[in-house]
Order: C-alpha cells, then sequence, then structure tokens
C-alpha cells in the first residue's frame, strides 16, 4: 500500500516546509561550536525579559486550560491600536491564521491568488484543501498587483500579499494597497500579512487598520515571532471585519493559543521600549549589509524586513555549505525558485561582522566592512 495514492489531491504535490539549520544540528553534524544562526528572521536580542516575568508568574496554572478567548490579549491588541476585540482572531503563530483563512474561505476547485516568491505558507496551505493556486510571476521579485487583478475570476476566493514580503522584502505602500484593494470586489478575502511591520519607519508603515473601515473583506494578520521575539511560542493575530472574525473563530481549534504565548504576547505588547530597540539595530545594521554588498559589488534585494537577500549569480548551495563550516547559518531559498540568493536575517552587530568576515572568506574577497 503507498498511501500517497489515498492522500488527497493537493497534498500529493507539497514537499515538507525546509526550516533554518538548528544550531544544535550543526554543532552535531560538523562538531564545531561558537556557531551563528541568522537564518529563520529571529530576534537576535533573544527572549525579552518582559515575557519571562510574565511566563513565570503563570507557571503554577499550566494544570488548566488556556482562556480560549485570550481576553486579556485581545484588550491589550484592541487598545494598542484602536480596534474592538470583537475584530480580532488569535493564531499559534500566525502560520496557524493564514491556514485558518484558507480553511473557512476557500474550498476544492476555488482559487486562491499569491504572488510568485512570496511567503512558502501559501502555496501549501492552498495545496492542501485542494483549492486552485493562482501563482502570479514577480516583477522585480516582489507582487505585480496589476497580475493580480488581471487574475480575479468568479471563483476566486482568496487573496494572499504579504507585505513586506519574505523571502526578498519587498514593500507595497499604502496607496498601492488601496489603490488595489478598491478594485477587488467585496466577495473575494484579502489577507495582508504584515508579519514585519515593525520593522518599517514609522512614516512608511501602512495604517491597515484604517483600510479595514473601508474594506470590509480586508483581513491584516500579524505575528509575535520576530521584532516582538516569541517564535518559539507561537502566538500571531488577525484584525478584520467582525463577521469575518466571528466565523474565524467557529474554525479555530478552541484552544489554538497556550497559555504561555497568550501571557508573554500581553508583556511583550506592552514593551514598546523592547520593540523600538529591536528596530533600530536593524536599521542600523540593514545599513551595514547594503554597504557591505555595494563595496563587494554583490546584488540585493532592497529589504523592509528583518533580512536581506543576496544574489550571487551562481549557484548559492556551496557558499552556504562553506558557511556552515565558518559556523554561520544563513537560509538558502532555492525551495522558492531562488537557487542563486541566499537570505541573511540581521543578526546583532558581532553576529553581522562574523558573517561578513566569514563570507568574504568564502568568495576570496578582501576585508571591506
Ligand atoms: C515568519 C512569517 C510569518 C509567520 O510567522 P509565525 O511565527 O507563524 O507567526 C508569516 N508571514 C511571513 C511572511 C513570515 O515571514
Amino acid at each position: 500500500m503507498q498511501y500517497i495514492n489515498i492522500a488527497n489531491q493537493g497534498v500529493k504535490s507539497l514537499s515538507p516546509y525546509q526550516a533554518g539549520k538548528p544550531i544544535e544540528e550543526l554543532e552535531r553534524e560538523l562538531g564545531i561550536s561558537n556557531i551563528i544562526k541568522l537564518a529563520s528572521n529571529e530576534n537576535p536580542f533573544g527572549f525579552p525579559e518582559s515575557a519571562k516575568r510574565a511566563i513565570n508568574a503563570q507557571l503554577n496554572q499550566l494544570t488548566r486550560y488556556p482562556d480560549a478567548n485570550g481576553f486579556e490579549l485581545k484588550q491589550t491588541i484592541a487598545q494598542k491600536f484602536g480596534v474592538q476585540p470583537n475584530q480580532i482572531t488569535l493564531g499559534n503563530g500566525s502560520n496557524d491564521l493564514l491556514e485558518l483563512f484558507a480553511h473557512t474561505f476557500a474550498s476544492e476547485h476555488d482559487e486562491v491568488i499569491y504572488s510568485q516568491y512570496a511567503f512558502i505558507v501559501y502555496p501549501l496551505v492552498t495545496k492542501a484543501i485542494n483549492a486552485v493556486a493562482k501563482e502570479i510571476p514577480a516583477k522585480n521579485w516582489g507582487h505585480d498587483l496589476n497580475g493580480f487583478l488581471a487574475a480575479l475570476s468568479d471563483k476566486t476566493k482568496l487573496i494572499y500579499i504579504a507585505n513586506p514580503n519574505n523571502p526578498t522584502g519587498n514593500f507595497l505602500t499604502e496607496q498601492e494597497i488601496d489603490a488595489f484593494l478598491a478594485q477587488i470586489p467585496e466577495t473575494v478575502i484579502v489577507v495582508l500579512d504584515e508579519a514585519y511591520t515593525e520593522f518599517t519607519q514609522k512614516e512608511e508603515r501602512i495604517d491597515s487598520f484604517s483600510l479595514l473601515k473601508k474594506y470590509p473583506n480586508l483581513i491584516v494578520s500579524r505575528s509575535l515571532s520576530k521584532a516582538y521575539g516569541l517564535a518559539g511560542l507561537r502566538i500571531g493575530y488577525a484584525v478584520s471585519n467582525p463577521e469575518i472574525a466571528d466565523l474565524l473563530n467557529r474554525v479555530r481549534q478552541p484552544f489554538n493559543c497556550n497559555a504561555l504565548a497568550l501571557t508573554a504576547a500581553v508583556a511583550v505588547m506592552n514593551d514598546d521600549h523592547f520593540v523600538e530597540k529591536v528596530a533600530e539595530n536593524n536599521r542600523s545594521e540593514m545599513i551595514r549589509y547594503e554597504t557591505f554588498c555595494q563595496k563587494h559589488n554583490l546584488e540585493y534585494i532592497p529589504s523592509k524586513g528583518n533580512f536581506i537577500t543576496i544574489n550571487f549569480k551562481q549557484p548559492a548551495a556551496p557558499i552556504y555549505d562553506a558557511l556552515l563550516h565558518e559556523g554561520v547559518i544563513v537560509r538558502p531559498i532555492a525551495g522558492y525558485g531562488m537557487p542563486n540568493h541566499l537570505r541573511i536575517s540581521i543578526g546583532l552587530p558581532e553576529e553581522n561582522d562574523r558573517f561578513f568576515t566569514a563570507l568574504s572568506k568564502v568568495l576570496h574577497l578582501p576585508l571591506i566592512k
């Protein structure tokens, strides 16, 4: 018996998600220590102290089920952003939410639109429910929204937009998003995935929650894994109109967010100082990466995220391997159809120095930082 034969049609075309290599695995494989990981867009400052304190206070409550409605976290998010608690849906990471949107709104043979080189979870959830994937060819590695419009049909149920996009870092302005939404029928759900929004400058950041007032078919999804530093706990949130939130709430698992994640999220959402520090490091270190690439004639995709993607114009796998031997883990993105690129997550200044030194050695470049 080959069980793939009885799997649902869409599942047959899936391959497992390729995560960044864990530090412990590289230690075991190469027997080296002092490894740095710049591979999964995690927070280089580590787990926030505010979240640690909140978790410690919660530890003796773990025998109880978590609050299925996430009351306190929804209140916190609502106050912080001026939205209503009944607009909010919580997820076990925003991945959970991205999947929930597909389960709630799309069925077999419905069409789901997303961009080439966009976050790989969109094709994954689309195919897993046997919906039809409409992948729109990218323009300059980013979303071609005119291509999206041209692909609309009466079967379109869902559109995913990552802004900034991962793994390319491309960014669409509020004007572009607004003009796009104005042309989308209300019967099509548009997901704006803003996992990296905290890394954009305040003045360019999209006021996506006010767009919700104009577009009832919009869902904004956010993550606490990146700027907020809670990747290991798994927590994210979506904001939409209350009717959509109610539907999502029917489909989600009753206890999809664990008690430690809920309490840590409340603490860190009130910890503006932490997020500011993270974003500031990202801004100044991103400039160092850009300067490094320019000095060495390395082509990169300008990024509004906490990572930068470099085009080596040759297969990047050997460069990735050589960097591993230098104790530096970055992210190959051949699985995205970008075999000549590597994605590097912006780390602390000393980690980025390690990367600059390692890459210079691997590519036989003169060491100029
Ligand atoms: C990292 C990421 C997410 C989600 O991360 P979670 O840890 O599940 O919250 C969502 N979208 C994009 C584009 C991402 O890069």
